[in-house]
């Protein structure tokens, strides 16, 4: 009782001390302590979205809304190894060299070695800790880490991924899953929809179309991006209450994701019509999304006879039937926003890097927007069902692809007016070292200013990838067992 009423004095002594002290130090004290908590907390990554890409689709379309937001940094990617992870041969791996300003803008050549790949970088971006190269939610010496997905269902919020390419893909996967490879494509599927307890998953990968969105007249072949056929079929039968499913004699369950220890199916949509329909009013607790369509949602359709890898964007027409990755950002947040506690979820414009990849200027372009117009979205969204007191929006990328810029290496991309490609060259067909951006908005987004310790000679202050759920950690309060 002693204690108590001491503590009691304690307490009353500070508050007065506080009410007696210059205004604008009480405030200032006020703003440092304690750790803002997002309610909801959204990640945005464009798979290989450089400054370039940024800079390029600027120039064509005009200003993007993200890039005005109040935090503006640049981040590291690199993984902790580099090379890539091979189950047969171990020796392909090595410690990673870090990023240098300095060897960055001297040598033209640096970048393009020692760099990431989506999954090393979404492990970093999920788990905050930096692992190797093809690794999917494991440490340098395989250990289990957690990621966002999971502290969030802790938290009692939701978890949910959506991305425009296949669900099983690395970046969705290194969120959610947990593997020594990411080429392992069917066994990430499986453990994303039976052993974790997410809300939502949203992506491509259907077996029954191909990559131009038409459907197949034969039996399907590689159903590998949502597991198998056995689970496509009995996920299609509509009876939605399967609950365990067998692969290579390992059992997965699905679990329960609400809290009331009743196993929760998923329900699955396809159609065009069933995405809208999420978009608003009440929707089923738990929603595997997989449009009509193979690889990803456009970039990977048939070019036309006039298009080439240098033709402006549109210049094919999109696929129809279709939902638009804004439009599965949309009925994905109304999902998600049944849960009255809040939610996670990282939604990908995966198809940036693909694109990059090919080295196609117009598909870039073509993703850029798509992935511009899906945070138009979540932006309109937090605006209308939400607030920036409530919720914090994350916009990044995993690593640069292409080596894409202007002319040569360190030519800036040239402004040629809107609706008019701007100059732009890809000097790789890979991924680069290179540093990526950050728009931050809404709730505990200065926090990461607060981070950046770093500096770049042209890209300004910068963080490491992994700091982002660092960060989130600490916010959310990290569970001791964690
Ligand atoms: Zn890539």
């Amino acid at each position: 009782m002693k204690i108590t009423a001491h503590r009691i004095t304690g307490i009353t002594i500070l508050l007065f001390s506080t009410i007696i002290l210059p205004g604008s130090f009480a405030q200032k004290q006020a703003s440092l302590s304690p750790f803002p908590n997002p309610k909801n907390v959204i990640i945005m990554i464009g798979d290989g979205m450089g400054f370039n890409c940024v800079k390029a689709a600027e120039y064509y379309f005009g200003p993007m809304q993200f890039q005005s937001f109040p935090v503006k940094l640049a981040v590291a990617t690199y993984p902790a190894k580099v090379g890539a992870y091979d189950d047969k041969d171990t020796s392909k791996l090595n410690w990673a060299e870090g990023y240098n300003p300095a060897m960055a803008w001297k040598d033209s050549l640096y970048l393009r070695k020692n760099f990431t790949e989506s999954a090393a970088a979404a492990t970093a971006l999920a788990t905050g800790r930096k692992t190797y190269n093809n690794g999917i939610g494991l440490s340098v010496t395989f250990d289990t880490l957690r990621n966002l997905c999971e502290l969030a269902k802790i938290s009692g919020r939701s978890a949910g991924v959506i991305t425009s390419v296949p669900i099983s893909h690395a970046t969705p996967a290194g969120f959610v899953a947990h593997n020594k490879t990411r080429q392992h494509y069917s066994e990430l599927a499986a453990y994303m929809l039976f052993n974790s307890r997410c809300d939502l998953v949203m992506g491509t990968g259907n077996p029954e179309f191909d990559n131009n969105g038409k459907k197949l007249d034969r039996k399907w072949e590689n159903p590998k991006y949502v597991c198998d056929s056995n689970l496509w079929l009995s996920l299609k039968s509509g009876s939605g209450i399967q609950t365990s499913f067998i692969l290579k004699d390992k059992i997965f369950e699905v679990k329960d994701v609400s809290g009331d220890k009743i196993p929760d199916p998923w329900t699955l949509i396809t159609s065009e019509k069933d995405f809208r329909k999420l978009m608003y009013g009440k929707t089923p607790k738990r929603v595997l999304g997989i449009p009509e369509v193979y690889s990803t949602l456009q970039q990977g359709r048939d070019f036309g006879k006039n298009e080439t890898k240098n033709s402006p964007p549109f210049t094919t027409p999109f696929i129809a039937g279709l939902p638009t990755l804004a439009e599965m950002v949309r009925g994905g947040l109304n999902v998600l926003d049944n849960n009255p506690k809040g939610f996670f979820v990282m939604i990908e414009g995966g198809a940036v890097d693909w694109a990059n990849h090919d080295n196609q200027k117009g598909r870039m372009l073509e993703e850029m927007k798509s992935f511009s117009d899906a945070i138009d979205t979540v932006v309109a969204w937090v605006n209308k069902n939400s607030s920036w007191n409530e919720t914090l929006l994350i916009v990044t990328a995993d690593h640069e692809s292409g080596d894409l810029w202007g002319g040569n290496t360190y030519t800036p991309v040239a402004d040629n007016g809107k609706n008019k490609l701007p100059a732009l060259k890809y000097n790789s067909k890979d991924h680069t070292n290179a540093l990526v951006g950050l728009w931050a908005k809404g709730k505990g987004a200065e926090m990461y200013s607060l981070m950046a310790g770093e500096t770049d000679p042209v890209r300004g202050r910068f963080i490491q990838n992994t700091v982002i759920p660092q960060l989130i950690f600490m916010m959310w309060g990290r569970p001791v067992t964690f």
